[in-house]
């Protein structure tokens, strides 16, 4: 059954405004087995809300739309939906009683624009609003579902879950399937070419999706077929297994975790620490290991040691080798690894130093020429890489080569491969 979201209100039409409720609206949906085939953005505007919602109602079974049901003479989508449907729309007093008690409470009289939200189109259903004065409306016509929400999303998430969800039960397959596979260290289309054999045996009822973004992959599977929920599983079970088992070395998640989370597994599986020295990354590292609640188990500390003087003074890189070699070579990401880990103590030091550009590169030197290197008690090792892109997506790359490189090292040997000096991402 098709599912269509529309978002209405003009704001979401500007730079400064995101529909972040559809968002949330599609998890649910999700959740319950169904998928969202359209999303629409309206103003407010009722010649275009209502074409909207004819498109809508023409190509969906299910329709969900939120926004406009405020008090304001912009908010027109009660009235809107009513003609599109031919329906009238009627007064509900226990409606105004629910609104004058909410305005009562706080000793205020309620304002008479309040009254327009005391309508309910003829047949529908109200939705309780605990946390707004706009009552949501139900609507079963023989063909469609239609709900119709509030725009805040403290009034029109929990009245999707408490509300619609119950509603919407048995219309879907009732449970969601899906796996998220994500990998670091292979382009997009490498990639691609190597999972051709996967996608020619693909089962109809799995889809596939990839996300891509210089230094990060991630491949989604979705179940879209009738059948169990075990069938479903076993299903992408098998779809998965064929997808590690050549992608293997460069997978580092089969359950959509981010980088930062698998190695700070790892690390506290191990009982181990980490430290970091960050060049062109600027503390994104740091930044990114502390996304991850409970990370102060294994980080230690992360030195933004931006400057040749900072190298020096804070990790005890010979300025005699920064100046034999330049500050982004290999000799000096080495010492920097070193010297993070020794000063903060730590089991592991990463350090990073490179060219993000746009500027201050050189024929020998180019941008995107990045010098990655990890320190521990056996030795230190550093790589050298050579990044596509902008300076942000030099810098997320280094910060993604950084958590790798650590991933490598904690990962047991019999999963671990070697992504064998591949780096040119
Ligand atoms: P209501 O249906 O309660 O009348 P409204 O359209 O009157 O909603 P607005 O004043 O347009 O309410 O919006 C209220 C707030 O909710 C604004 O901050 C707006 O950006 C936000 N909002 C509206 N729609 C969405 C959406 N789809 N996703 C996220 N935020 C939204
Ligand atoms: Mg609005």
């Amino acid at each position: 059954m098709k599912v269509e979201i529309i978002a209405v209100g003009s704001e979401l039409l500007t730079p400064s405004f995101q529909d972040t409720n559809s968002l949330r609206l599609t998890e649910g949906l999700n959740a319950r087995g169904l998928e969202v085939s359209f999303k629409t953005i309206v103003g407010d505007d009722e010649p275009d809300l209502a074409r909207a919602l004819k498109t809508a109602l023409g190509r969906a079974r299910i329709v969900l739309c939120m926004g406009g049901l405020g008090p304001t003479e912009d908010d027109r989508t009660r009235e809107t939906l009513a003609a599109v449907l031919g329906r009238r729309l009627v007064f509900r007093r226990s409606i105004r009683e629910r609104i004058r008690a909410r305005f009562k409470s706080r000793g205020l009289p309620m304002s008479a624009s309040n009254l327009k939200q005391c309508y309910v189109i003829e047949g529908a259903e109200v939705l309780d609003n605990p946390n707004g004065t706009a009552p949501g409306l139900w609507l079963e016509t023989g063909r469609h579902r239609i709900a119709l929400l509030p725009g805040p999303p403290r009034e029109a998430l929990p009245m999707f879950e408490n509300e619609v969800g119950p509603r919407l039960a048995g219309l879907g397959r009732g449970f969601s399937a899906r796996r998220e596979i994500r990998l670091t260290g292979l382009g997009e289309s490498a990639m691609e070419t190597r999972l051709k054999p996967v996608y020619d045996a693909l089962p109809p009822a799995v889809n596939v999706t990839t996300l891509a973004c210089p230094g990060d992959l991630a491949i989604r599977l979705t179940y879209a077929g009738a059948g169990p929920r075990t069938a479903a599983e076993a299903l992408l079970d098998r779809v998965e297994e064929g997808i590690v088992r050549i992608l293997g070395p460069w997978v580092y998640s089969r359950t959509g975790e981010p980088l930062e989370a698998v190695v700070g597994s790892l690390l506290k599986a191990r009982g181990l620490t980490v430290a970091c020295a960050e060049s062109c990354t600027g503390g994104l590292i740091g930044h990114r290991l502390t996304e991850v609640p409970g990370s102060s188990d294994y980080f230690l500390e992360s030195a933004v040691v931006y400057g040749d003087l900072s190298k020096t003074r804070r990790l005890g890189v010979p300025a005699a080798l920064i100046d034999r070699h330049g500050a982004v070579s290999a000799a000096v990401a080495r010492a920097m690894a070193r010297g993070i880990r020794d000063t903060a103590g730590a089991d592991i030091g990463v350090a990073v130093t490179g060219v993000a550009g746009p500027g201050g590169g050189t024929a020998r030197k180019p941008v995107g020429l990045v010098f990655v290197a990890l320190a521990r008690e056996r030795g230190t090792t550093v790589t050298r890489n050579l990044f596509l892109g902008g300076r942000a997506q030099v810098k997320f790359q280094s910060s993604q080569k950084a958590l790798d490189l650590v991933r490598k090292v904690l990962t047991p040997a019999p999963e671990r491969t070697y992504n064998k000096a591949r780096t040119r991402l």
